[in-house]
């Protein structure tokens, strides 16, 4: 049997209803160039028009052709990883501000869909993360849970019983957090239009191929980064001089983040004999 290799969200979306953007030509002054329209870009294009800075998006082939369309559709509130490991390897505060980001992220994420009126099929959903019957998984994952209610998550543990009720699946339990799905083609198509619509310019079959500011002409010849003064009127610098240096900047993030002397979780990583891969996910997500 052939097999198509269309991704599904390409697959069901009109090809008459495809947005088209010209090919870059020419030069042009602008005080931000983003370089590909994927979902990210295009929501960055959005988010920069939307503030008043002038905003150019060069795509080298479609828009929301790349990973975006290829992506599974789900928002998330938590990530593909351990907290209870990163909490061990970056201390309990830290790990807790990243999973609060994360939370707040797909909130917000699925907020602005909403309010931009962008039709890409949103929904709120639970998220299962299933560890497989019968083995020492459940043992690790409701550990993990575990960490993540001391850490004050609101993520539930789910019986076996439970999961098979809800998810028609046999597994040893699961933690049941909650996010979104959606259709990632039509959201970046959305807010690739919305971004034009405030202003910005977009381009596709645009690839950048060399970004260049120059070097400084003196021993080493360093390369030279480049900004327009636009551009930092909108972080409230007047110029270059005034970007924190990078002994600052690590100072701040140990203070935004803590200092997680004493609070790391009391438990030591121990060697887990039935320790086995982390537990896929109910759905599959990259
Ligand atoms: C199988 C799979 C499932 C996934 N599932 C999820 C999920 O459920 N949830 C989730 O949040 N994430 C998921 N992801 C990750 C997903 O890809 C990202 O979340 C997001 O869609 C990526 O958007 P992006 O804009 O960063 O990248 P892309 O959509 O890949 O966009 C990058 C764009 O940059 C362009 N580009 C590259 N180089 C240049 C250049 N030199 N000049 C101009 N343009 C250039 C490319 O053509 C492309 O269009 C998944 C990924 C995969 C592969």
């Amino acid at each position: 049997m052939p097999i198509r290799n269309v991704p599904l969200w390409l697959d069901r979306y009109p090809k008459s209803r495809r947005p088209s953007y010209s090919r870059f030509r020419g030069e042009l002054e602008t005080d931000v160039v983003i370089v590909g329209g994927g979902l990210t870009g295009c929501a960055c294009a959005w988010a920069f028009a939307g503030a008043g800075v002038k905003t150019i998006l060069l795509e080298a082939d479609s828009i929301g052709r790349g990973g975006t369309a290829e992506s599974a559709g789900l928002i998330r509130e938590d990530f593909d990883a351990s907290f209870r490991e990163n909490a061990l390897a970056h201390g309990l505060r830290a790990s807790r501000t990243m999973w609060q980001m994360m939370r707040r992220a797909s909130l917000d994420f699925s907020a602005a869909i909403r309010r931009l009126g962008v039709r890409c099929d949103l929904a709120s959903s639970d998220y299962l993360t299933i560890t497989r019957a019968y083995s020492g998984g459940a043992r690790l994952l409701q550990r993990e849970h575990q960490s993540r209610r001391e850490a004050g998550l609101e993520h539930s543990w789910l019986k076996p019983a439970a999961v098979n009720r809800e998810a028609a699946v046999e597994s040893g339990g699961a933690i049941r957090t909650h996010g979104f799905t959606f259709d990632p083609y039509r959201a970046c198509v959305g807010f690739a239009a919305a971004a034009s619509t405030r202003g910005a310019v977009l381009h596709e079959d645009s690839p950048v191929r060399r970004i260049r500011a120059g070097r400084k002409q003196v021993v080493g010849k360093p390369v030279l980064y480049k900004t327009t003064k636009d551009f930092l009127l909108q972080f409230g610098l007047k110029d270059l001089a005034e970007l924190p240096t990078l002994k600052e900047f690590e100072e701040w993030s140990r203070l935004a983040l803590g200092d997680d002397a004493g609070e790391t979780p009391k438990e030591e990583p121990k060697p887990e004999p039935e320790a086995e891969p982390p537990p896929p996910p109910a759905s599959e997500q990259s």
